[in-house]
Formats: structure tokens, sequence, C-alpha cells
């Protein structure tokens, strides 16, 4: 009897093993299934080995289909998941979970719903495909177990495959608004036998009739656009219209992706200059003796086109690349720059992307045909991959590449190396401002270094100016958040008809509402953090669970009317600014402001195209951004980064700092930067000030390396949480002295996190430092059975024990 076990996309520790029905004789592994598990359950599975030994335990049950005909998983992915699992210590569900885009793995959560826009063509369809569309049509939405009951038999893959496949149905997604493509009206000529001079008086419709015709040969069977066919005809929708009317054209709306939206036509060509030319032989001839290079460029040397010249190499030779940013919101720029070069040989994939699409660019990734350069964030690494030539990771030093909630709980910079290391490609690292770690590989010759110190075209780096506002206060000069110093840099800016770059690393209007008279402050109701006062929306919001309330002017607890919101967030620097420049244009860049479709896109290309002057933002505004006509960048308050209670404080605010001072002056002249500050001698700020990343690695490297923290040591996290306070310290108390026994010293905690209460669970972090005496792998695996032990304890059977290794 032949065996699979499988991989079920459910937090389940182990793979499980079912018996396969002597009809699925072609299984693979990589292929999807469907299994029962529970009572009445289905999922879809990935066969993880195929073998012949009974499981001991338990009687297998058969597998109830086979999805695939070829695998859709490659064994090196399994050896990249596998990896991951251990390294990470999760389990291979929850990899499959964030790995498959969801169209890939139905379940009998999963619901169905009717394609928009399309009339389907019922002749087309079987009896069974029938019923579903039928019933779809009744009802907004069928879960899988209502489909069962519809076709009254638990197989229904196959139907729903057939009818995915046809984009006659689709899954209800969860996802916003926001990143769902954009749709576009086309035009349909559905008659076209139309005898040209029965157009008689209506001149302009033979035109638009025959203009249709030639635009349909030229663009070889793309679809037209409204807006296309007006333009080269000149005329008017009314015109257009009588057409439709006639049943001569059909007008649809069809959702296009914005890759498929590009012309391949206007491709254009540059060259490097002499310094990023020796970068880019550098990075090359590094290549060939290391598979990792860490590229360290200062802001606007030109990295990103050093990128686009390895890019174009690796394509020349037919291989595949990847290019990791750390944010979706980056995405939108830097695809702009990348099609300018490659066309429509680019695709871009990340968490939020429409379902069908992931699913689509998952395949064409896996036949290495249309996309053979991926922009994506860090869910791209588990694209299929097979001829993989280059990943470059941008802005390597940034904190989103690694997930952190839920597990997997990878980071996808060190994963790409692992990725690339499999796939036998190169990895190029790149940053302004590397993070210790990468240095530190580099200078200890585990990756290759090459420096660019330069901006393009010889610009000088900004000049950066520390304002002290502790005598600024003092004098009770300040306006509010600002010196009179920075309001006069942005009037001279603006003046100047250039513009201004306002950075504050906080969201809504203000973070704290507090009574005057007893100290109570209004917290969130389920974590243990203060609301923050949104103006626009009138509400106090808990930025950690979304919990919101109406804002409060009387106190809670003595009643007094004395309530005063305290702190700046970016909307009250906007008001605030709003009055003593009423006539610039002023706009915010942060999560509030970018929930809507195409917000981001939007206020980067008004931005731009200057119809911004002004732009307010939180740390989404530090990254990666090129805009030419910025020349100042006001730091409102660097204290609140520099204080942060976290042993890594001082390189984040540098980074941080560093990299918002990059986004001045890039293209024409010199920029500016004002920094705020109460710690004028700080040594962060001296180093952003001097630009001297060196200078801040040093001192920063020493001090690791003497209280032992990475990169001299790895760090495992364990966040013991409970909705019980009493569980949640017995629970960590117990755990740590487990610990304590095997790991002695490296034992901190358990210790309160700073927000010590999230969604109304208690939270205590022990944080475990493995040195290079102990083997990483063993130590985890000891670690996990210790916690194991734990949570076996009677008592503590419901307290959740969650592992981050290397946590950020
Ligand atoms: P970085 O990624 O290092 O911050 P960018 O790649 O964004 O820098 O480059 C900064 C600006 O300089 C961009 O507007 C870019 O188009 C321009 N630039 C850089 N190198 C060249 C080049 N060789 N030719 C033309 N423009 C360049
Ligand atoms: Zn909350
Ligand atoms: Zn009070």
């Amino acid at each position: 009897m032949i065996y699979v076990d499988v991989i079920l996309p459910l937090p389940l520790r182990d793979t499980f093993t079912y018996e396969v029905p002597k009809e699925f004789n072609n299984i693979e592994e990589g292929m999807r299934v469907i299994v029962q598990f529970g009572p009445k359950k289905f999922y879809t599975a990935l066969i993880y080995k195929i073998h012949e030994i009974a499981p001991e335990n338990y009687l297998a049950k058969p597998i109830s289909d086979v999805l695939d005909s070829i695998p859709i998983v490659s064994k090196q992915q399994y050896k990249l998941w596998h990896w991951i699992s251990e390294y990470y210590c999760c389990s291979l569900g929850d990899i499959m979970q964030s790995a498959l885009p969801s169209v890939m793995k139905l379940s009998s959560e999963t619901k169905l719903i009717l394609e928009d826009n399309t009339e389907c063509e019922k002749e087309t369809l079987n009896d069974k495909e029938y019923l579903v569309i039928e019933a779809l049509e009744l009802q907004n939405e069928l879960s899988l177990n209502e489909v069962s009951r519809i076709l009254n038999q638990k197989i229904i893959f196959p139907t729903i495959k057939s009818l995915l496949s046809r984009k006659v149905i689709s899954l209800l997604e969860e996802i916003s608004e926001e990143f769902k493509s954009k749709k576009v009206r086309v035009v349909r000529c559905i008659d076209r036998n139309v005898d040209i001079a029965s157009f008689k008086n209506a001149k302009k419709q033979a035109q638009i009739y025959q203009s249709f015709l030639q635009l349909e040969k030229n663009n070889s069977n793309e679809p037209i656009l409204v807006s296309q066919l007006l333009k080269a005809t000149s005329s008017s929708h009314q015109t257009l219209n009588s057409l439709v009317k006639k049943n001569i054209f059909l007008i649809e709306e069809k959702e296009i992706s914005r890759i498929e939206s590009f012309d391949n036509h206007n491709l254009v060509s540059f060259e490097l200059s002499e310094i990023q030319q020796t970068a880019f032989s550098n990075i090359k001839s590094s290549f060939l003796k290391k598979d990792v290079v860490l590229l360290h460029g200062v802001t606007s040397s030109g990295k990103t086109e050093i990128y686009i010249k390895l890019i174009s190499e690796v394509l020349a030779r037919g291989e595949q690349v990847l290019y990791l940013l750390p944010e979706i919101a980056l995405t939108t720029q830097i695809i702009n720059r990348l099609r300018k070069h490659f066309g429509d040989l680019v695709g871009v994939y990340h968490s939020k992307f429409n379902n069908n699409e992931r699913a689509e660019i998952w395949n064409e990734v896996a036949n290495g045909s249309r996309f053979p350069i991926i922009l994506g964030t860090r869910s791209s690494i588990f694209l299929p991959f097979q001829n993989l030539g280059l990943i470059v990771v941008d802005e390597e030093h940034e904190s989103t590449f690694k997930q952190k909630q839920p597990s997997p709980r990878y980071n996808a910079r060190d994963t790409a190396i692992k990725y690339a290391q499999l796939l036998n490609a190169k990895v190029l690292l790149a940053s302004a401002t590397p993070s210790l770690e990468s240095y530190h590989n580099a200078l200890s010759n585990k990756y290759a270094l090459v420096n660019l110190t330069e901006r393009y075209g010889g610009i000088k780096m900004p000049e950066i100016e520390i304002e002290n506002i502790k005598y600024v206060t003092h004098r009770k000069q300040m306006q509010g958040a600002f010196s009179p110093a920075l309001l006069n840099e942005v009037k001279q800016t603006l003046s100047k008809g250039e513009q201004v770059i306002l950075f504050q690393n906080r969201r809504g209007f203000a973070p704290v509402s507090e009574c005057k008279s007893c100290g109570w402050t209004a917290n969130c109701k389920s974590c243990d953090v203060s609301l923050t006062f949104h103006k626009q929306q009138k509400v106090l919001k808990c930025h950690y669970c979304g919990y919101t309330e109406l804002p409060v002017n009387k106190c809670k607890s003595c009643g007094s009317f004395e309530v005063q919101i305290k702190g700046y967030g970016t909307e009250k620097l906007e008001e605030e600014l709003h009055a003593f420049f009423p006539s610039a244009s002023i706009k915010r860049l942060d999560l509030d402001t970018t929930r809507k479709k195409n917000a981001y896109q939007n206020i980067i290309n008004d931005f731009e195209n200057r119809s911004i002057d002004i732009l307010i933002g939180t740390q989404m505004i530090t990254k990666g951004l090129d805009f030419d006509n910025v020349s100042l960048v006001g730091i409102i308050n660097a204290d609140a980064l520099l204080n942060f209670p976290d042993f890594r404080a001082y390189e984040r605010s540098y980074q941080l700092m560093a990299q918002v001072a990059g986004r001045s002056g890039r293209k024409y002249k010199q920029g500016k930067v004002l920094i705020q500050t109460y710690s004028v001698d700080n040594e962060i700020i001296q180093a952003v000030k001097n630009n001297d990343y060196l200078g801040m690695f040093n001192t920063e490297i020493s001090e690791r390396k003497v209280f032992k923290y990475p990169p001299f040591c790895k760090l495992i996290s364990i966040t013991v949480s409970h909705k019980d306070h009493n569980l949640t310290n017995l629970a960590s108390r117990d755990l740590a002295i487990l610990l304590r026994k095997s790991f002695n010293s490296n034992i901190l905690g358990p210790e309160y996190p700073v927000v010590s209460r999230v969604k109304n669970r208690y939270l205590k972090n022990i944080l475990i430092k493995i040195g290079s005496d102990l083997s990483i792998n063993r130590s985890k695996k000891h670690i996990v059975s210790l916690i194991d032990t734990i949570n076996r304890h009677q008592d503590y059977r419901s307290v959740r024990f969650t592992i981050d290794v290397d946590p950020l």
C-alpha cells in the first residue's frame, strides 16, 4: 500500500499520513491533494513524502482527490521550508499558510463568489457547474460544505477547479479594497460584418469602427480601452455610445493588473557614472568569490541604477531575479523605475495583492516564462523559482523584512540567503545604513563589501543642523512643536519653490489624553497602552488592537473636565503647520492617509509633480523614496527614537534619521536637514550630523560585544501569554527556572514587555542568548522540549508560548 505524508495548512507540528487509493497512481511529492481532517472538514494538503509505511497510532484515511498533474512546490522549496521550520521553530503547516496564495489552498472555510463582470456562457457549463453557478446567482457566497450539499456528493473539487480556472467564480477575499487591481473600460466588437457604407451620415461612427479594427491589429489581441479609442479618433462618448446602441460594440469593465497595462515601446537606457561603474565591477568580481555582497552606498548614490545593470546581465543569461523591498508602499516608485528599463518583464508580488493574480504570478514564476523579474515584499521568497540568478535585498537593514505575526516568524533577508544558496544564486544586500549584523558579516569576510561613498552627480551630502530644543523651550520660543529655526527654514524653502519633508514617528493627533487634576489617562480596555486621539475621525484609537471609543473631556476617574491631550502625532503637526503656512499645500503620509485604494500612489505622485509643498510622514517616508525637489527635511523629535527601551534603539535611530535625511537634496544641489532634539551631544545625533556610519558602527559593535548581544550571540525570545495575569506570571517563572538549568546566566527575564497586555492577554518575555560556544540547532530543540514540558503541565495547558528566533 502507498502512503503519503501531507502538510495541512494548519498550525500542527507534524505531517499526517494518508493512504493512496489505486486510482491515484500518478502522484508526486509537491502535488496538492484533498484530504479529510477531523470529522467534517476537508483541506487542500501538500504531499511531502511518498512511502509504504502505515502510521503506527492511527488508521490512515484515504486521500479524497488529487488536484495537480505536476508538483506545484519544488524539491528546493521543500528544502527551504524544512530549513525555515527548523531555524525559526515553526511547523510546515504555518509555512504552507504563508507561502501559498489562498486560491491554492481551498478548505471547508473557503467562500466562493461569482466573478464580477463575467457573463458566463451557460451552455459551456456541465450539469454540476451549472448547479453551483445557479446557486451563486441566488445567494452571494457559498462555502465548500454548501457546494457539497448542492451537488449531493463529497467530490466537488474538479467542479470548483474548473470554474476557478475559467474565472467564472473566485474566492472571497478578506483583503481590503486598496490593493485590488485596476478596472478599465474596454471596447469589444460584437458585429464584425458591418457594411461601412450603411453608416451613411455617420462619418464619425465609421471612423471609430475602422479605427477599432486597426487598433485591434496593432494591439495583438490586447483589449482596446475606451479612452484609447476615443483619443485615437478624437471623438466623444456619445458617438461611441451610438455604436453600442446599434449592437456593434459592447463596453465592458475589465480588471487589469498594472503590469499588463504597461507598454514596452519607450524603454530608456543610461550610463553608470565612473564610481558607480567601479562599484558595479567590484560587485561582479566579488560574486566570483562570494555568494553574498553587501553594497554600502550612501543615500542617492544610485544603488537602484546599479541593480538595474546587474539585473540586465542576469536576464541576458536567461536567469530569474528577485528584487526584495521592505514595504508594499515602496513598490510603487520602484516598479515605475524598473519598467522604464524592463517593461512588462517585471511582476509584482506581495501579500495584499489580488488573490488570483498572486496565483497567476506563482505559476508564471514556476514556468519561468513571463516575469523573469519579480519585485516583491518578504512573502515573495516563497515563489517557486526554477532558475534564479540573483536576489537583491534593498534596504536590507529594515525590520519589516521580519515577519512578527503570525508564525513563521522568518526574516526574509536571511531566508533569501538560504534560498539563494539552495538555488545557486547570488545575493546583493544593499543599504545606506546596513544592519550591524550584515556589516559585521562583511567585515569578518563572510560577505564581500562594496562601498559607494558619493551621491550621484557629485552632489554633496545634506548639511545637517541640530536644534537644541531644551534651550528653545527654556526661552519659551517653541511654537507648538516647531522651533523658530525650523519654521524659518520651511519658509525659506517654500519661497524658493522647493519642497519639505517633516518626519514624526507617530500617527494620529495626540498619543495621550490625560487628566490634569488626578493624572488619569484614557487607556485601551484590552491593552496596556494609552489611546491615540484621531481628530479627523473624532475617535480615540488603540494602535495595538484597533479598539476605538469617543473622545472624552470628562475624567473617568475624578470627574473633572480638565482632560487635556498631550504629545504630537502627524495629524496635529499638519494642523499647526497650516496656521503658519496657510497657502502651502500640506499633506500627510502615514497609515491613516494610505488606507484607501491607490492613496499611497496618489500622494507620492502629487508630491513628485509638486502639487504638495510639505509632506509630513511617519517612518513610511524614510524608505528609499526618490524626489528631486526636496531641499529640506525636518526631524521633529529625535528623542522619541533615542529613548526607546531596546538594545537596538541607537542603531535604529541612526538608520531612521540618516535615511530620512537622505531624502533631502538628491538631484540638483545640496539639501538641508534640521533635527530638533533635547540631546544635542548624544553620540548618535552627532554621528548622523557627520554622516558617520562607521563611527556609529564601531561604538555600537563594541557595546554589543561587551554586553553580549547580536551579532555576538543569537537571541531567542519566548513570549508567554494568557488572559489570566497570574497564570502568565507562574508559567513564565517556571519556564525560566527550567531554562536557567540549561542556559545559566544567558536567560533574561521573565520581564513585562513595553506593552504588557494586548487584546486582553497578559504578556511576559524571556530572552535567551545563545553564544557561539553552543550549537544553535541543538539549543533550539532543547528549548522547544522545555516549553513542551511546561505546556503539558496540567495548570499550563491553556498558556500560549510563542518562540521568536532572531527577534527584531
Ligand atoms: P539610492 O537608491 O542609492 O538612494 P537612487 O538609485 O534612487 O539612489 O538614485 C538617486 C537619483 O539619481 C535617482 O533619481 C536616479 O535616477 C539618479 N541616478 C543615479 N544614477 C544615475 C545614472 N547613472 N544616470 C542617471 N541618473 C542616475
Ligand atoms: Zn487595544
Ligand atoms: Zn481626573
